[in-house]
């Protein structure tokens, strides 16, 4: 028998009902937002069919609104400590230094409006500074419809209306691949809807487009897009690291899929790295090379199944062998299915590593938030 304590007892703090204000000085903290994978769970299937055994995990999230199996589509969240000690030479997007802590985004799928309702308000956030995008699929793009909703708003009186009214204080800097970008514009996807086809007044040049056509105004978000990776260029091995607000994030290309290329994210000090690898099922070479030099403290990394294989993600028994390599300090779980059942992972975790082997991985679960220095 093995034995994993999956507890996070030491290495993580939690959202804890009631309300959190924000990090005024110290330790940036990062919070995942959602850890569950597109159908997140509960799924709505395991709910409304009639056949088959019942799904326990399905049913105890649906029924308890504090569950640990409670999981939206993968997304995180930094509340970041702006540091006056990074690379000055960094393409830089507004001053580090001028009012405290940025809230960085890391995706806005699905279920970003629930994840909004759940923890902005305990983690005292009152608005977005920046999102950063993965890739282009529905749980990582179809929310930002809601980022209109966590703008910093200023406050106008609107006297033919007789009240207050608001209007969006700044732009939400945006930072994406060349494809994720080109997809958003709708001139490349033409098998599914674009997000520009289904949110067009998102582009600024739509938005121009559609008021020229006497299209009416309306309020949306004001994003600046900024295209930080060219992976039209397949020759690229490893994209050049650029800055949010003072942060350092290296991209990493992550094959999400047959050439489906996937950004992840490497950031934080030399000694103590964080690596963001929410949608992966290989690691190309070069990438891997990357994880291997770096000193990974946390590492939090796609996990659908425990065992079973699929084409566009990987399972626990890959995530193991990944672990076995790179050797981070501790591994945390994300875009999980309804296959992880928070209550029994110890033992899932048992099925799947050596006796007496302890790779310190555990499974992430909406609002889990870690305290750290970047
Ligand atoms: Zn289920
Ligand atoms: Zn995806």
């Amino acid at each position: 028998m093995c034995k994993h304590a999956h507890t996070c007892a030491n290495m993580c703090t939690h959202v804890k009902q009631g309300s959190m204000s924000s990090p005024k000085k110290g330790p940036s903290r990062l919070v995942l937002l959602g850890t569950g994978a597109s159908s997140s769970v509960p799924n709505l299937a395991c709910l409304i069919r009639t056949e088959g055994p019942e799904c326990t995990v399905c049913q105890e999230a649906a029924r308890n609104p504090l569950s640990r199996n409670l999981r939206g589509n993968p997304s995180m969240l930094i509340q970041y400590q702006p540091s006056l000690t990074s690379n000055l030479d960094l393409v830089r997007v507004g001053n580090a230094d001028d009012d405290g802590v940025k809230n960085i985004l890391f995706d806005a799928g699905k279920t970003f409006a629930s994840a909004v309702a759940r923890f902005f308000p305990k983690l005292g956030v009152t608005g977005i500074d920046a999102l950063v995008i993965s890739h282009d699929h529905a749980d990582a793009v179809l929310g930002i419809d809601d980022l209109r909703s966590v703008h910093y708003l200023t406050p106008y009186e609107d006297e033919k209306a007789g009240r207050t009214k608001y209007e969006v204080a700044k732009p939400i800097e945006a930072f994406c691949s060349d494809e994720t970008f080109e997809r958003m514009q709708g001139s490349v996807n033409v098998c599914l809807p674009s997000t520009s086809a289904v949110f067009p007044y998102l582009i600024p040049k739509k938005q121009i487009e559609a008021i020229n056509a006497g299209e009416p105004k309306r309020f949306v978000s004001r994003i600046n897009w900024h295209v930080v990776a060219n992976l039209s260029d397949r020759d690229i091995d490893v994209d050049p690291p650029f800055s949010v607000f003072g942060l350092e994030l290296q991209p990493v290309r992550m094959m999400h899929g047959g050439s489906y290329i996937c950004l992840g994210f490497l950031f934080g000090p030399k000694d103590a790295r964080i690596a963001y690898l929410s949608d992966v099922k290989v690691f190309p070479k070069p990438t891997m090379d990357l994880l291997l030099e770096a000193n990974i403290d946390l590492m939090i990394i796609d996990s659908l199944y425990i065992s079973e294989e699929h084409d566009t993600h990987m399972c626990l028994t890959e995530v193991v062998q990944v672990v076995r390599r790179v050797k981070p300090k501790r591994t945390v779980l994300v875009g999980m299915t309804h296959d992880f059942d928070y209550n029994t992972f110890d033992q899932a975790l048992c099925s799947v590593v050596d006796d007496g082997e302890d790779l310190n991985i555990h499974m992430g679960y909406d609002g889990i938030s870690f305290d750290v220095e970047l």
